[in-house]
């Protein structure tokens, strides 16, 4: 911390919540700084165990809210032994762990003791597990696993893993850098922009599963390894031909692959994919939808469920065949301004926001730039490369960039303001009917593709 912060105060990241009164005093959102997590997966016991220490920074006095999905056994507040209870947000939208124990501003250490109770299994002495994420639902990207922040923040995270008493060799699948691997050790470190929707981590036994590979020559130069796997037996080819087809594609609309590599799970169990940072699990079907994501969505990242809706709108104007429409005649949604506290997207992000992203591309069109919507986002790719955009920043930048006022499509459309659909109000996850790119694991697919 410097003398600078500690005068002028902190200022708060884009997406991060407000903090709202708690007992006498207030809870806090918190800046982290690094994350040392470590999973012992004891194939003897059958037991998957975790433990955080967290380095987070705190810009005003109280209660610190984090967030973990498992069971805690243990936690401590710089070295000190405290507890931490389950809390909703003021308006209820989500809900997440309150330190017991105030701090106060200033640099902090956060120790957590757990169990992983989710996505891990023992079977015939070998142990698999893997970080299953999903945003159109509260709470199910890291903090099913690990104690982590909220979207909004990104931080340095290092995953040490200890497979104890396994059988057969192990494999690890992941978007990170793989940094040595003792016998059964792996330490993998993560870049410092990831939050927590980025990592990609898949512990398989060897014998189970099948890859291809191949070097991707980006358009600038760049080295790409380009990894497909599946589960034996499934047919990786058509995977990998549409892989490179689309990262061609992506590549002549916005440039060079920004991540160093692209790891794609390919299972047709999985109804959709899910988009991580340079790394899908996907069916064939979602493939090219999920990559696009490495761009928009894992390349600018939302700092929150508020700014979900962007990256699936031109996700899925891009799978619409990049339609351009003239004239808005759709029913005003709410896609944003719903609450700072909302941690997923909503559904009307694909259809009526892809039509929204049709109309930003008729309006550039008509003010001269051929290229239309994708002369904008090539430009945020270069300004927003691995860092957060909410809907107000793209709303500004786009304003900038046509030099129009485009509150009359803001309002009604994205923000419901004056408007008279309500129907946000009684949105809860499970009004997020089902979407063909991004479903929902049943508890069966989710065990039959780890
Ligand atoms: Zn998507």
């Amino acid at each position: 911390m410097n003398i600078f912060a500690l005068i002028v105060g902190f200022a708060a990241l884009s997406g991060q919540p407000k903090n709202f009164a708690y007992q006498d005093s207030k809870a806090v959102f918190v800046d982290f700084q690094s994350a040392e997590y470590s999973l012992d997966l004891n194939v003897t016991d059958k037991k998957a165990t975790g433990r955080t220490k967290i380095r987070f920074e705190q810009s005003e006095a109280g209660f610190v809210v984090f967030d973990l999905r498992s069971t805690f056994q243990e936690i401590r507040i710089n070295g000190e032994v405290t507890t931490a209870t389950r809390m909703s947000a003021p308006d209820k939208v989500t809900n997440f762990l309150i330190v017991n124990k105030a701090t106060l501003p200033g640099l902090h250490d956060l120790e957590v003791l757990h169990t992983i109770d989710k996505d891990v299994s023992f079977k015939n002495q070998n142990a698999s597990a893997a970080f299953w994420f999903s945003d159109i639902d509260d709470g199910e990207l890291l903090e099913q696993y690990f104690p982590s922040n909220l979207e909004y923040d990104q931080y340095q995270m290092e995953l040490l893993v200890k497979v104890i008493g396994n059988a057969d060799p192990f494999k690890i699948f992941t978007n990170g850098d793989l940094l040595n691997r003792n016998p059964g050790e792996a330490v993998i470190r993560f870049p410092d922009y990831y939050n927590s929707a980025a990592p990609y981590f898949h512990l398989v036994p060897a014998k189970d599963f099948i890859e291809i590979s191949e070097v991707f020559v980006s358009n600038k130069n760049k080295i790409i390894p380009l990894t497909i796997y599946g589960k034996k037996g499934a047919s990786l080819t058509r995977y990998l031909m549409r892989a490179k087809a689309t990262l061609n594609e992506l590549e002549a609309d916005y440039g060079s692959f920004p991540h160093e590599k692209l790891l794609v799970y390919g299972n047709e169990l999985f109804p959709g994919g899910m988009e991580y940072h340079g790394a899908t699990i996907t069916n064939f079907m979602a493939l090219a939808h999920e990559i696009t994501h490495s761009y928009f969505g894992r390349g600018i990242m939302p700092s929150n469920g508020d700014a979900g809706w962007l990256d699936e709108a031109i996700a899925s104007w891009r799978d619409k065949g990049y339609r351009r429409v003239d004239t808005l005649r759709q029913t005003p949604k709410h896609l944003a301004q719903r609450s700072p506290y909302f941690r997923y997207t909503p559904m009307p992000a694909y259809n009526q926001g892809a039509e929204i992203m049709a109309h930003f591309d008729a309006r550039i069109v008509k003010s001269g730039d051929q290229r239309g919507l994708k002369s904008f986002l090539s430009k945020m790719l270069e300004d927003k490369l691995f860092k957060t955009w909410s809907t107000e920043e793209f709303q500004s930048q786009l304003e900038l960039f046509t030099g129009e006022d485009l509150k009359s499509i803001f309002n009604p459309f994205v923000y419901n303001k004056g408007m008279n659909d309500f129907s946000f109000k009684n949105e809860s996850p499970a009004a997020n009917i089902f979407n063909e790119f991004h479903g929902r694991l049943t508890p069966k697919a989710r065990k039959e593709i780890l």
